[in-house]
């Protein structure tokens, strides 16, 4: 939108050229040539021709006039018919500078730059009469139009020759191409060697240097620019506040929110969402409001930004309220705001939200977006339907890579490897090229299914071929797949001989594997590095008292619960939520908030019974409880997952699958008491916790027993 503004600010000049040659040249118009001038200005063939027709029959367009023929071409040129206006120069016996800027103008208008290019290089063998300032910006705009640096340079020195660079068109011409060009150094020499800018020139580089991705030169520019008293137009403010957004630089954002108060520029539509945009990439939401409230008039676009503000900030909630506000308004929203929104559903996991905003999308007759189509995928990923992910995927019109991705990754996610490695042959065959995140998907199924020479094959081959240099993420799916494997020294070694600055996630990823191998002594090292790396990752501290207790060290687990407690590390309360109907049901863990608690903790004892017929024993070493066993078994069983499965049983009919959200990692205990309550109930249950889906069917996790 910006970059069109500018290009539009430069014709202006180009455009204007013709008469303020004239002027210069002291011809004066003649009624006949006025009438043309007006004509063209207007863009009005119809009368333009009628006076070509008029002079033709009076004969009066003797082959001398030069101004007339001009002003012929001039119309012609403007109004789109290149070839007449060819025609009547080619017919010229004599022409002068503004013949050529006339034709050349016509050529530049007409989306043939290499016309332009050729008209000046005739015009120079032929010496007949010097390039005017005009002509040499005409010429300059076509070099940038075609992303002809070279001969834009050649110009630039012939420019610098004819000691017509100080001329301000000239001068904004070259910084355009050099920046359009993508020549962000010569363009800044330019600037600094030629003085005395005008607005036009100041937003030229802005923009040019913010799309280049040069924001502290772009900062520099606005720092000379209020050095320098220049004048500010509605496009600085916009480019400036998206320098701003991208710099996530509040202070230089307060600042200019302020300037433009005082300036009192016209703060339309466009203005505020870019102000809404800067705001909330800024991380104040509350600003964004403010200035969203202030609008007497919402259109899509503000509400959009303003949606999008609230999102990135992780406010999912009010972004999805203000969609019945803006239908209240009768304002439809486009395939952007049906993006954001359904990010929202995603982050909350909140299915039936995202039903309801697929149901819309049906009827916007919008669905064919492919932006739409992944952010549906995703949303029924992340909210437990993978099926649904998958419908929506086979159903898409257009594919682009973050399609495929989507549809890999999410597979990956929800543990089912093998559906993942064949969308990633289907996206092989499609010869859509994998990403990054592509191999992250891949090798994370790998991982899943133990495809150890396959996974090394993809990392040390596949990669390669496709130019992407795996990182952390690829080498923790290595780890993971030799850490189920049992390989817990190999997965070690592995990461003490790859070159890569290995994170958290990795080391835990290591400490989770050692858990469940019950390989203490190492998990132990482990956790310590990893306190080391991170000291308020609660989830070690708890893993590495676990262990401490299953070990039967009790000195250890006084040890880091004194730890913790010097740390003032306390563990996050376990938090579920399901949704019912059009409610979300939120418990947390010992929670007796809810108004149907009582008969929720009935359930939950009447499945706790069932389970233990099949076999099923509290865990209770992961209870970092100072009390006794049988009170710690209590707290086990109204942990908040449990409760949430209890409610969803409770609710919703017998075929019908439950969907629960923790924000913790779902304990040994609560794990392997699922897997039976999916058994004895004959239920689909799927748990998203922080590490990942777990689908329990008929007594099995889809994880493996590995999270
Ligand atoms: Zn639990
Ligand atoms: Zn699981």
């Amino acid at each position: 939108m910006l970059r069109g503004n500018l290009v539009l600010h430069l014709l202006p000049p180009r455009l204007e050229a013709m008469s303020m040659t004239s002027r210069a040249l002291r011809i004066i118009h003649t009624p006949t040539t006025k009438l043309l001038k007006l004509s063209a200005d207007s863009e009005n063939l119809r009368i333009g021709k009628m006076i070509h027709a008029q002079l033709i029959a009076s004969n009066e367009n003797s082959r001398d006039s030069i101004v007339e023929t001009n002003s012929l071409i001039n119309l012609y040129s403007k109004c789109g018919q290149i070839s007449s206006a060819r025609k009547l120069f080619d017919d010229m016996h004599e022409r002068n500078e503004v013949s050529w800027g006339a034709l050349m103008v016509g050529y530049l208008r007409s989306g043939s730059p290499l016309e332009v290019i050729q008209l000046f290089k005739s015009m120079l063998s032929l010496d007949c009469v010097p390039p005017n300032e005009y002509i040499l910006a005409t010429v300059v705009s076509s070099c940038s139009d075609d992303r002809r640096v070279n001969e834009g340079k050649q110009c630039h020195g012939y420019v610098v020759k004819s000691g017509l660079e100080f001329h301000q068109y000239v001068k904004n011409a070259l910084l355009n191409m050099y920046l359009r060009c993508w020549d962000v150094t010569a363009g800044i020499v330019v600037l600094d060697t030629l003085p005395g800018y005008d607005v036009f020139t100041y937003n030229l580089v802005l923009n040019g240097l913010v799309d280049n991705g040069n924001l502290m030169e772009a900062v520099g520019v606005l720092a000379r620019m209020v050095a320098d008293r220049a004048a500010w137009d509605g496009a600085t403010y916009s480019t400036a506040l998206a320098l701003c957004a991208s710099l996530k630089d509040l202070k230089l954002g307060l600042s200019l929110h302020c300037q433009m108060l005082k300036s009192r520029v016209d703060c339309d539509d466009f203005f505020c969402s870019t102000l809404i945009d800067m705001y909330g990439k800024c991380g104040k939401v509350m600003n964004a409001s403010k200035v969203f409230d202030s609008l007497q008039v919402h259109n899509v676009v503000t509400w959009t930004s303003m949606m999008t503000a609230y999102f990135q900030n992780g406010f999912f909630e009010e972004a999805l309220n203000l969609l019945l506000k803006m239908e209240n308004e009768c304002i439809p929203p486009n395939e952007y705001t049906f993006v954001v929104l359904l990010n929202c559903c995603a982050a909350l996991s909140a299915l039936r939200h995202g039903h309801l905003l697929h149901a819309l999308v049906q009827k916007s007759g919008l669905k064919n977006h492919t932006s739409i189509g992944n952010a549906l995928i995703n949303m029924y990923s992340k909210s437990g339907d993978i099926e649904a992910s998958y419908e929506v995927f086979s159903n898409m019109v257009h594919r682009d890579f973050a399609t495929w991705n989507s549809m890999i990754c999410g597979y990956s996610q929800h543990g089912l490897g093998k559906e993942a490695l064949t969308v990633f042959g289907d996206m092989m065959a499609a010869r859509e090229l994998p990403s990054y995140v592509t191999f992250v998907g891949v090798l994370s199924a790998c991982a899943h299914l133990g495809l150890e020479q396959e996974a090394l094959f993809y990392l040390n081959h596949l990669m390669k071929q496709y130019g992407i240099e795996p990182g952390v993420e690829h080498y923790t799916c290595v780890v993971r797949l030799l850490t189920k494997a049992g390989a817990l020294d190999k997965a070690e070694n592995f990461m003490k001989s790859t070159p890569v600055q290995w994170d958290t996630v990795a080391w835990r990823t290591l400490l989770n594997a050692c858990h469940v191998h019950r390989q203490y002594g190492l998990g132990l090292r482990v956790a310590e590095m990893v306190i080391r790396m991170d000291a308020t990752d609660v989830g070690t501290y708890i893993l590495a008292s676990n262990m401490y207790a299953k070990a039967k060290r009790w000195d250890g687990v006084v040890n880091i619960r004194k730890l913790m407690r010097e740390r003032s590390i306390k563990k996050e309360p376990g938090v579920s939520w399901i949704e019912i109907k059009d409610t979300t049901h939120i418990f947390v863990s010992d929670d007796n908030s809810h108004p149907e608690y009582l008969q929720i903790y009935e359930k939950v004892g009447e499945l706790l019974a069932k389970i233990k017929e099949l076999g099923y024993v509290p865990d209770i070493a992961g209870v970092l409880h100072d009390v006794e066993d049988e009170q710690k078994e209590e707290y086990l069983s109204y942990h908040s997952e449990k409760l949430a499965i209890a409610y969803g049983l409770l609710k919703t009919l017998t075929r019908a699958p439950l969907r629960v959200i923790k924000n913790l990692r779902m304990c040994d205990d609560c794990h392997s008491a699922v897997k039976l309550i999916s058994k004895v109930t004959k239920r689909v249950i799927i748990v998203r916790d922080v590490n990942r889906f777990h689908h329990f069917r008929e007594g099995l996790c889809s994880c493996g027993d590995h999270w």
